[in-house]
């Protein structure tokens, strides 16, 4: 299950892209302004789903921003590390099933 909404959170950050270039291409207008606060408002949310769903994939968040910044394993390092603030968190150990 968790596959298929990392899919769709893909596919709308595409097309949430494709929104923001197609609107670069409209007149500045009021409806402009409103699309403009649509896809801000949806960027937000879609980011809010990535980090919920990137937690529930056993990523840690780094609580610098929000909605928050997912933290990624380095391997030179050992620890998990924020993209943004580069915080540091230990990372869990790695349970192999055979
Ligand atoms: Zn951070």
């Amino acid at each position: 299950m968790i596959e298929e909404i990392s899919l769709v959170l893909g596919a709308a950050k595409s097309l949430l892209g494709l929104a923001k270039e197609t609107k670069d291409l409209l007149p500045d207008s009021k409806s402009k302004e409103e699309i403009e606060r649509a896809i801000a408002k949806a960027e937000k949310d879609l980011a809010i789903a990535e980090s919920s769903t990137a937690q529930e994939l056993g990523f840690d968040l780094c609580k610098c921003t929000f909605p928050p910044q997912i933290m990624l394993y380095d391997n030179s390092s050992g620890n998990n590390v924020c993209p943004r603030c580069h915080n540091t968190t230990m990372a869990k150990p790695r349970i192999y099933i055979d």
